[in-house]
């Protein structure tokens, strides 16, 4: 038997015809001379009707599967105002496609959670739950609208490799892997690959691939493996690319409104993507923190305490521009007139960063004393100088955090609920 409807395709036009459905037994209700099982499938949760007297074999087989069992069922749709959907399939043909053994080591529907490494221990029963699946339908939409948006301002998607042989930015949060008789390192970003590309003449790219950082810390916010949704674009400046992140979050945003909004009624569509997201700059943001209260001197970095203070005052995305040269990386560009500052940004949303970004330093021995005075070694980034020496245009860019964003749309507090498997220092399977 093999199952031709799946819920969400069946209606009122189907009343009085056969089906074949299929899918999990989320839960039976045996009344004794009649059962309701609620059957779950992709799209929804269908009611399969079984009745004693008019074929007991088939009332036995069905009411005594476990939770969990996958079936394939035929019958006839009919109305009910008491099921959920306004109908039901009353059953009169079934095949067991697999048993589920008990106990289940998660409940699907039940109202206790399971703490989170059971949940994700057993990721499959996890995920079967539709709140949990919800976020992932979500994710594919989120990456779809983002894809969506780059390609109509002109951004080619482009895959870069992921094992590499110099570090994107020093060594100390690279992952190496044995790569022959080398050493070899899996990338921590995209960046001196999109950079090259710009050499190349591809002018507008993107990128969504996996980032691995081997970031030794456990937080709510850091994966070791996250996904990164990256831009670089020729003859642009950072207000550029500060233009294109704010249409992307916006385009995301506003494609999947509902869905968002069921999860973060707060995330509202109208404030939040009407008006330009605020700009900040990094001098105007210690100001703000040390006003109320805190100790932090200019030229830091914004320590979580901090950025729960610059959350309070603004809630929404916000930009922090104009940060110090010495706290970002050698490849943001600093201003002409006052190098002590560059053109990096970062997206905000509350107390969160969830992208960075800069115009880049594209003159070749600028870029060679930067790497010096960041203490890296230039001659360890030859492949990459060389796509400096040709004739290489003025280039913009960020990455955002697929997770980061996705945790704020779901409004998550853990960025584990916001991908598939996650990888921290504790959790490499599955
Ligand atoms: P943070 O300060 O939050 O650790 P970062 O400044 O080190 O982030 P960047 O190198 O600027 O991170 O990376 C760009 C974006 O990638 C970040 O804004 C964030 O959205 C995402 N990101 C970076 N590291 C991680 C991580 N370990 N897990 C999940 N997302 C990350
Ligand atoms: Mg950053």
């Amino acid at each position: 038997m093999k199952r031709e409807r799946t819920s969400s395709s069946l209606g009122p036009e189907d009343f009085g015809t056969k089906v074949t459905v299929g899918g999990w037994i989320q839960d039976i209700r045996n009344l004794g001379g009649i059962a309701f099982v609620q059957l779950r499938d992709r799209d929804g949760v269908l009611q399969v009707t079984t009745i004693k007297k008019q074929d007991k074999e088939l009332f036995k087989l069905l009411t005594k599967l476990p939770r969990e069992s996958v079936v394939t069922v035929r019958g006839e749709v009919v109305e009910n105002q008491q099921a959920r959907m306004g109908f039901e399939v009353l059953a009169e043909a079934m095949e067991i496609g697999s048993e589920a053994a008990t106990p289940l080591p998660l409940g699907v529907i039940d109202m206790v959670d399971a703490d989170m490494d059971t949940r994700l221990d057993n990721r499959f029963m996890d995920l079967r739950k539709e709140e949990v699946l919800s976020i992932f339908r979500l994710r594919a939409a989120m990456l779809a609208s983002i894809r969506d948006y780059l390609a109509g301002e002109g951004f080619i998607e482009v895959h870069t490799p992921k094992i590499v042989a110099a570090a994107t930015e020093g060594g100390t949060d690279l992952f190496t892997v044995k790569y022959f008789d080398r050493e070899a390192y899996l990338n921590q970003s995209p960046q001196l690959f999109k950079q090259y590309l710009m050499s190349a003449g591809f002018e507008r790219i993107y990128e969504v691939g996996p980032a691995f950082r081997a970031e030794p810390h456990d937080t709510s916010k850091h994966l070791n493996e996250y996904t990164s949704i990256d831009i670089e674009m020729s003859f642009a400046d950072e207000e550029d690319a500060m233009d294109i992140l704010e249409g992307t979050v916006k385009a995301a945003v506003r494609d999947s409104l509902e869905a968002i909004q069921h999860f973060n009624p707060e995330l509202k569509g109208g404030d939040d993507l009407e008006k330009p997201f605020p700009r900040i700059t990094y001098d105007e943001a210690v100001e703000l923190v040390r006003s109320n209260g805190s100790k932090m001197e200019h030229g830091e970095d914004f320590s979580a305490e901090e950025e729960a203070i610059l959350g309070e005052q603004y809630p929404g995305f916000y930009f922090i521009t104009r940060w110090p040269t010495a706290i970002k990386p050698f490849y943001a560009l600093p201003f002409d007139d006052r190098p002590e500052e560059c053109r990096a940004f970062d997206l905000m949303y509350g107390s969160k960063e969830i992208t960075s970004g800069a115009q880049r330093v594209h003159q070749l021995e600028l870029l060679r004393s930067r790497l010096i005075e960041q203490d890296l070694v230039p001659e360890d980034f030859g492949f990459y100088l060389d796509a400096f020496t040709y004739g290489i245009p003025p280039h913009a860019g960020w990455g955002l955090g697929a997770e980061r964003l996705l945790m704020i749309m779901t409004a998550q507090t853990n960025i584990r609920e916001c991908i598939l498997f996650p990888r921290d220092m504790k959790r490499l399977v599955p």
